[in-house]
């Protein structure tokens, strides 16, 4: 039985000016299931075209071509990838061979492309080898340490693995010396008792000696079929095995050889990739994080839980779109209401109109203008935050005659008197008048002068937050309000008959008048408490009471400023990212463009389209899992680093949390994400380039130069 029969098979290429060439025109041709035929004639005829079409390597342009009597013009895809991996076998020229694997390997390739074992298809390797008494010492050699004789005689071993039907050779013995030629026409001629092997030569010595059957072509068409030795009987049935099972072994082991070949370009894509990584850790990490850290710093000021609360009532002006509001302290009805509904705090009245927070203070004689003074309600704990301290003490009681400031300030003061203030006096000084009407028709105004002018002794320094905090001196709310018990009014007790205090004085005031400071004030009891301070102040604030905590407007500018950093770092990375696909992605397209003969190669031996995609995406993967690892490893000496530098430019202390050893319930949930991601940009940046790139023609890449 016929094994090939050509009819009336006709190839046109398109020539590069436009026009189309007849490679061959109207070739009937019937070849048998074995024996050896040669293909002879001038360069240019035809020869490699007619070879290319039966090696199903070149589709036909007309006409039909028969495979054991199945139209094969006709083949899917799938299948015709599997008749090149079992039912034809290739031999070139240039014997196109793995050059940095080992001749075992080389030759097993076809069978491990089929599906088979690594040991068993070398074991079957091995016994092609030993059947050609091929030097043993070789065995493990990489191919490209062989003479050109050895590395054919591997091609055609390489190429009957498989026990293909039919050996297809294109001038296998081409590059080779004579006594090489003859080793390896020998091993076709044996080949040829049990299978077909269609050789095209130049050498007509050659042919003429081995070949059982001759054909010469000229301008495309067959013009003398000579037979020399008349061929008998069948050759190796034809096995239509099941569908292969398919093996990533070979792709492992080729991507890797890869990876080693192309180890420069490598490592600077792995460098890129992880600097893009560590960088979306970091961002990540201070996106992530860095409120809670904020939230935290903001703490750290000795008055946090101190409040003023007003309350506030619009009044609409008739006829105008303008409305006015007034200020006015809470009623003791609105107090009551404060102190049964939220008890973590004191409500107190207001008495910074006898020293409000702009006082003049001096040192040594030195005045300074940049000094404020602010109360906290006592210095007994549970009041304020021990470990705040960083100098001296806390008052053990509250006494108005010691304080204590923030770092701030006593930085401030030994910029500009060159002194330390510790232990040291600071002088404060402020007068207020208060204008006392009678209704008397003699004394109908009554006036009274608060003088104030107290050294006030510094007995500690606190550590507070630096950003848009101002150097203060902190006082005993509750000393100064007992020093106003004491401090009488002259006139006013003359005219009333009675001892009136200054702090009699303010809690007797309207509510709507300066001496109220037009507010009430509320310090939080205990410092622990105090993640409860946002809450309650937007609590408060609905009821037609605003508190407003200097603290709290500190931290929240913050926030937004680092929220409005953070995006504009989501956005870098961002481009980053599409940057280092875009890297990655012209990187594989040239290291594809580059193998595009080897994957021709890789596809006459029957692999798939999406296992030549595979040897990239392992390639690419391997570049990824390195990537991955050093940004793990390095996200955390680089986080402590850019919290160092961060910390150093403004004070503000672990923004960055490298997320996944934070995350309690989740505990690696960044890691997922991060290789999730990672798999995403690979997979992106070897596919699209792969599919952009033209389609490989196997005919052509193979079509020795
Ligand atoms: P041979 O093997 O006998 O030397 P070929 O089969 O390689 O000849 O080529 C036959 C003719 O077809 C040549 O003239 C060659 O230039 C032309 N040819 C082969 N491949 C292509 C191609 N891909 N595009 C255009 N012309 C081609």
């Amino acid at each position: 039985m016929d094994l090939i029969k050509l009819v009336n098979v006709s190839k046109r290429y398109k020539t590069e000016n436009g026009r189309s060439f007849l490679a061959l025109h109207n070739v009937n041709l019937t070849l048998p299931s074995k024996g050896f035929v040669s293909i002879l004639g001038k360069s240019g005829c035809g020869k490699s075209t007619l070879l290319n079409i039966i090696g199903l390597l070149d589709d036909i342009s007309s006409g039909q071509y028969f495979f054991a009597s199945k139209e094969v013009s006709k083949l899917s895809h799938l299948e015709k990838e599997d008749y090149l991996n079992s039912k034809i076998g290739i031999v070139f020229q240039h014997y196109h061979l793995v050059e940095d694997k080992d001749v075992l390997f080389n030759i097993a390739l076809p069978s491990l492309i089929n599906g088979m074992k690594l040991e068993d298809a070398k074991e079957e390797a091995k016994m092609l080898l030993n059947g050609i008494k091929f030097n043993e010492d070789y065995y493990e050699k990489k191919v490209k340490n062989l003479s050109g004789g050895e590395k054919q005689r591997v091609a055609i071993l390489r190429a009957l693995i498989n026990s293909p039907n039919i050996l297809l050779c294109d001038e296998p013995t081409g590059a080779l010396d004579s006594e090489n030629s003859k080793r390896v026409m020998e091993i076709l001629k044996k080949a040829s008792k049990n299978k077909l092997v269609l050789m095209v030569s130049h050498n007509e010595e050659l042919v003429k000696e081995y070949s059982d059957r001759i054909i010469t072509l000229k301008d495309g068409a067959i013009i003398k079929d000579e037979s020399i030795h008349e061929i008998k009987g069948e050759g190796t049935p034809i096995v239509n095995d099941a569908h292969r099972r398919k093996k990533d072994k070979w792709i492992e082991q080729i991507s890797m050889q890869n990876f080693k070949k192309r180890i420069k370009t490598n490592i600077f894509s792995i460098i890129s990739l992880s600097i893009c990584l560590v960088a979306s850790i970091l961002i990540g990490g201070f996106a992530r994080y860095s409120n809670e850290a904020i939230s935290l710093e903001s703490k750290k000021k000795i008055d946090y839980g101190a409040l003023t609360i007003s309350k506030e009532e619009k009044i609409e002006l008739e006829g105008s779109i303008i409305s006015l509001v007034e200020q006015s302290r809470p009623s003791y009805t609105e107090l009551n209401y404060l102190k049964d509904s939220h008890k973590e705090f004191v409500y107190l009245n207001n008495y910074d109109v006898l020293l409000p927070s702009g006082s003049e203070l001096t040192f040594k004689s030195a005045k300074l203008d940049q000094l404020f003074i602010r109360p906290i309600y006592s210095f007994v704990s549970p009041f304020v935050n021990p470990s705040l301290l960083i100098k001296g003490s806390y008052p053990s009681n509250d006494n108005f005659d010691e304080v204590v400031i923030n770092k701030q300030a006593y930085e401030y003061i030994k910029k500009e008197t060159k002194k330390d203030v510790m232990n040291d006096e600071i002088n404060i000084k402020h007068e207020y008048e208060s204008v006392y009407y009678t209704f008397d028709a003699e004394s109908s105004v009554i006036k009274d002068i608060f003088s104030l002018s107290k050294n006030l002794k510094i007995v500690g320094v606190v550590d507070e937050l630096d950003f848009l905090s101002s150097p203060t001196i902190y006082y005993s709310y509750k000393a100064f309000t007992n020093y106003l018990k004491g401090y009488l009014l002259n006139n006013l007790s003359t005219y009333q008959h009675k001892d009136i205090s200054w702090k009699e004085r303010i809690d007797t005031s309207s509510d709507n008048d300066e001496l109220s400071s037009y507010s009430i004030r509320a310090f939080l009891k205990d410092y622990h408490s105090n993640n409860y301070l946002k809450d309650y102040v937007s609590n408060v604030s609905t009821d037609g009471l605003v508190a407003t905590s200097l603290a709290l407007t500190i931290e929240n500018s913050l926030s937004d400023l680092i929220k409005a950093s953070t995006s504009g770092m989501e956005l870098f990375l961002a481009i980053s990212i599409l940057g280092i696909i875009l890297i990655l992605g012209i990187i594989s397209y040239f290291s594809y463009s580059q193998d595009r003969k080897k994957s021709a190669v890789l596809s006459a031996l029957g692999a798939s389209r999406w296992e030549i995609m595979k040897l990239y995406l392992y390639e690419n993967l391997l570049i990824g899992l390195f990537s991955y690892l050093i940004t793990i490893i390095l996200s955390f000496p680089l986080t402590l680093l850019a919290n160092k530098i961060v910390s150093n430019i403004t004070n503000l202390n672990n923004l960055i949390r490298t997320p996944y050893y934070l995350f309690t319930s989740f505990k690696y949930d960044y890691l997922l994400i991060l290789l999730a991601a990672i798999i995403l940009i690979i997979s992106i940046s070897t596919f699209l380039p792969i599919f952009f790139s033209k389609k490989i023609s196997i005919s052509k890449e193979l079509r020795d130069e």
